[in-house]
């Protein structure tokens, strides 16, 4: 075990994870001569010690008092000295930037005699008092548990009886009263008294700080951000400096740029006569940066300065909290800053332009997620009064409309141009005309990755799903909230598949430019230079880019968009979906057919209209590759619903009336092909080869929309794929039937037919399943499923939150591709594919070929294209190309 404590003077910026981000900064800002308190550094390892065995290591207590003593020497104070006291502030700074998630204390060394000196040598009576309730308010209640509200209520009522509504309004006397007052508010509620001792303050201080990582708004916060919670906080102790010492004093926060817009130029808040968090806080109106030049100029230039350094050294946009203290300017913090998805955009070509950064690093300064963000609709503010509802955000955006709770009510509303929220228990494929009609779609089961979710997002359409607190009366046409409020059919709610909140009324929506970019929309002028940033790191990265990027894209219409998104090609074309609807009568016929002439009738009625799909599809891709996947659900999935089937018999048999013979003969396809357990049961490939005649038909109508398309003097270039192969001989078979129709069709027709790796077993003998494969597709969806026998509909409902909160994973495998076990056996497969057959083609088309971690995975497995929702191809083209220059800061 090495040492805990590290000067400023000893650290430097490559240290975040054992000095924290805040004490990796300083110690850096110490380096570069920039005009830092002095202070020291408690590692995060101390506190992991901490964390792991309930006390602080036995050394470190004489290492505090080695670097506090040299600290005193520096400064010229001593910590407890009633005459001069040193004050210090204590703050926590883990390796990831985790804002206001833990404690700082400030004015650390105040007490009962200390305050009188602080008084005398600053010639602050007022300032002193004040800063010495504010340690106690502060140290009472992180440190010694006290509710904040405690002090606040007294602290009310000290304005209310000076006859203020500032802190400001409150003079020494008034102070010094108050300062008393929460000694007394902390000793009843402790029993204790408040430290006047400067040393155990400062161990009280420290070890709250350590405490604070595991607090519960820190722990929130490192589940949204993906931080690791193993990584712990160092503790930052720093000399004190004031900003409440007159009107040459004062706060603040300053960037180096706009983070929220990306514009140039520094930009910030000032606080005269302030301390500390005040300016965070908001507790009193800041003023713009710019009138610092005006009160203090000499500060702000120096400021500037410094502000020019850092972006320069750090070469990014820092940020800074800063002091004035009688006119000298401190730094007291900086680091690389936060800002939002526009302004990391802008602010990356930014600094390409002015030769700070490469195209390169641009590439990774900004995010697929943050280009996800950008291209979704937005609510114009966080206002809209307490929430109807919460529930998972599983489709981010922001969508407005009338509660509507059946599919076709929601196509009828669409029709007659009116806005729609589909609100249903859950979504099942029948659902889906009424979820392409809604502006969004809320269910009160079901997890990121159920049908509403996944349908949702491949759509672009906002979600929000398993909110459990609201329950759905789909026969009423009502839902009611947690609160007993009532939401009937035609009331208007707000969606925000962002935040996974649902509000009563319309809260006002921004579109997204970004969006109107692609598809052909007007851009708003003010959004000018964010599209031109997008367009240009987009481009630099399909330049690098190794990876190709197609869709998933089952309509013409699907494909358009796909391509003014940038797919090259659709990796994924569902066939399932052209079988619902009108034509789902076709289907029943197919499997009700009692003899070979009533099937073959049924497929060639089927025929023409998958024809005319596939003939749109590929003029839609003309140039590019298009994978036409065989159907994969089971057919019973065609079929209605076998409850509602059997009690409509029943309830017309026990009524007397006579039972249309058409529904018993569908109940009894039905119960002759229900499955206990339809993903593991007969579908994919298997139907292929026990329906006879389907795939000739699927297949027979791929080739003659080829001949049509080339007729048309397209280019088409349709791709078979097989789905749910287990083994070479099935994919044999099918590949048999598959080319005697192709030739049937036409002796010249060059159709690769490949297979998706979607199974283990698939996986693990891709060696023998890539002789009879020209290409691989990974289903990763299934392939998850199967490899840890999760039923994707059943778990995520059901205990995935508490599996995400006991940290049995950080992410939903359905989600992030999981690594370790899906991701070994897609390395393998990949692998042993190529040694049968050099140069196999490589795709993914499961949902996580637009996820940005998967897609960096993918592209170092060594895959060929990731195929995506339309709507994520321009993030996984910005993966593609982050992927290919190197890893990226984020997590
Ligand atoms: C998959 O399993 O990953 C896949 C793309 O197929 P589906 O989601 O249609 O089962
Ligand atoms: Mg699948």
């Amino acid at each position: 075990m090495g040492r805990f404590v590290y000067d400023f003077t000893e650290g430097h910026r490559g240290q975040a994870d054992l000095l924290g981000g805040k004490g990796a900064g300083l110690a850096e800002m110490t380096r570069m001569g920039l005009p830092v308190p002095p202070g020291f550094t408690i590692t995060t390892e101390a506190c992991r010690f901490y964390l792991a065995s309930g006390r602080e290591p036995h050394a470190l207590a004489d290492e505090i008092t080695v670097h506090l003593a040299a600290l005193e020497e520096r400064m010229g104070r001593r910590l407890g000295d009633a005459r001069d006291p040193l004050l210090l502030s204590v703050r926590s700074g883990g390796r990831y930037s985790m804002p206001g998630m833990m404690d700082t204390i400030l004015d650390l060394g105040l007490n009962d005699d200390t305050v009188t000196g602080l008084a005398r040598t600053t010639g602050r009576e007022r300032a002193a008092w004040d800063s010495y309730r504010r340690l106690v308010q502060m140290y009472g209640s992180t440190v010694m548990g006290v509710d904040g509200s405690c002090f606040d209520t007294e602290l009310d009522r000290a304005r209310r009886a000076a006859g203020t509504d500032s802190d400001l309004g409150l003079d020494a006397a008034a102070l010094r009263r108050l300062t008393v007052a929460f000694q007394a508010i902390v000793r009843e509620h402790t029993g204790l008294d408040f430290p006047q001792d400067p040393r155990e303050q400062l161990r009280g201080a420290v070890r709250a700080v350590f405490d604070s990582w595991r607090g519960e708004r820190a722990r929130i916060y490192r589940r949204r951000e993906g931080i690791p919670e193993n990584l712990g906080t160092a503790v930052n102790v720093q000399a004190m400096v004031f900003g409440n010492l007159g009107p040459d004093s004062g706060t603040g926060v300053a960037f180096t740029r706009n983070p929220a817009t990306g514009r140039r130029g520094a930009w910030g808040d000032y606080l005269s006569d302030a301390q500390g968090e005040d300016v965070v806080a908001g507790i009193r109106d800041a003023v713009p940066l710019s009138e610092l030049a005006a009160l203090l100029p000499d500060c702000h230039s120096a400021l500037l300065a410094h502000l020019n350094t850092l972006e320069n050294h750090y070469r990014d946009l820092c940020d800074v909290e800063f002091t004035v203290e009688r006119g000298r300017l401190w730094i007291l913090q900086t680091r690389v800053g936060k800002r939002t998805a526009a302004a990391a955009f802008r602010i990356a070509v930014q600094l390409v332009e002015e030769k700070v950064i490469t195209w390169d690093e641009a590439l990774l300064r900004v995010t697929g997620d943050q280009l996800a963000q950008l291209m979704f609709p937005r609510f114009a503010g966080t206002t809209g009064g307490a929430p109807l509802a919460h529930g998972i955000p599983a489709s981010p955006g922001a969508a407005v409309g009338v509660v509507v709770f059946t599919s076709a009510e929601a196509v009828r509303r669409a029709a007659a141009g009116e806005h729609t929220v589909l609100v249903r228990p859950e979504t099942t494929p029948d659902d889906l005309p009424g979820m392409i009609a809604a502006q969004a779609v809320l269910t009160s089961r079901g997890g990121k990755t159920s049908h509403a979710a996944v349908v949702a997002r491949g759509m672009g359409k906002v979600c929000v799903c398993g909110a459990e607190g609201i329950s759905v009366d789909v026969a009423a046409r009502r839902f009611t909230t947690a609160g007993g409020t009532v939401v009937a059919e035609g009331e208007v709610i707000s969606v925000d598949g962002t935040a996974g909140r649902v509000h009563l009324g319309a809260l006002p929506l921004v579109p997204s430019p970004v969006t109107a970019y692609f598809t052909g929309g007007t851009v708003p002028e003010e959004a000018r230079e964010l599209i031109d940033a997008v367009d240009r790191l987009l481009t630099h990265a399909d330049q690098v880019g190794r990876l190709l990027v197609r869709a998933n894209a089952d309509t013409p219409e699907d494909a358009r968009r796909a391509r003014a998104f940038g797919a090259l090609g659709i990796g994924l074309c569902r066939t399932e979906h052209m079988f619902l609807g009108e034509r789902r009568r076709l289907v029943e016929a197919l499997i009700l057919a009692e003899n070979d002439d009533a099937r073959e009738s049924a497929l060639a009625a089927l025929l023409p209209l998958q024809r005319q799909d596939f003939t749109e599809i590929l003029q839609a891709m003309d140039g590019l590759a298009v994978t036409i996947r065989l159907i994969d659900p089971p057919l019973h999935e065609f079929l209605p619903d076998r409850t509602e089937l059997s009690v409509r018999i029943a309830t017309e048999r026990a009524q007397g009336r006579a039972v249309d013979p058409h529904d018993e003969q569908l109940l009894a396809a039905v119960n002759r092909m229900h499955e206990e357990n339809p993903m593991l049961g007969l579908r994919g490939v298997r139907l292929a080869l026990v329906v006879p005649g389907l795939v000739a038909m699927q297949v027979r109508a791929a080739a003659e929309a080829v001949l049509a398309c080339r007729a048309a003097g397209g280019d088409p270039h349709a791709e078979i794929m097989v789905p749910l192969v287990d083994t070479v001989e099935e994919l044999r078979l099918v590949r048999t039937e598959i080319e005697r129709v192709l030739r049937e069709t036409d002796e010249d027709l060059d159709v690769p037919i490949g297979t998706m790796i979607e199974l283990p077993r698939a996986a693990l003998t891709a060696d023998r399943i890539a002789t009879a494969a020209d290409f691989f597709s990974f289903g990763t969806n299934d392939l998850t499923q199967t490899t840890w026998g999760f039923s994707r509909d059943d778990v995520e409902g059901a205990f995935f939150t508490r599996y995400l909160e006991q940290g049995v994973f950080r992410v939903s495998p359905f989600e992030t591709l999981d690594l370790d076990g899906v991701g070994r056996l897609v390395e393998l497969a990949v692998r042993e594919g190529r040694q049968t057959r050099p140069g196999l083609v490589t795709g993914v088309c499961g949902e996580h070929g637009g996820d940005p971690a998967s897609v960096r995975f993918f592209h170092r497995a060594g895959l060929d294209y990731v195929s995506c929702s339309p709507y994520r191809v321009p993030v996984a083209r910005l993966e593609a190309g982050r992927a290919a220059v190197g890893t990226g800061t984020d997590l």
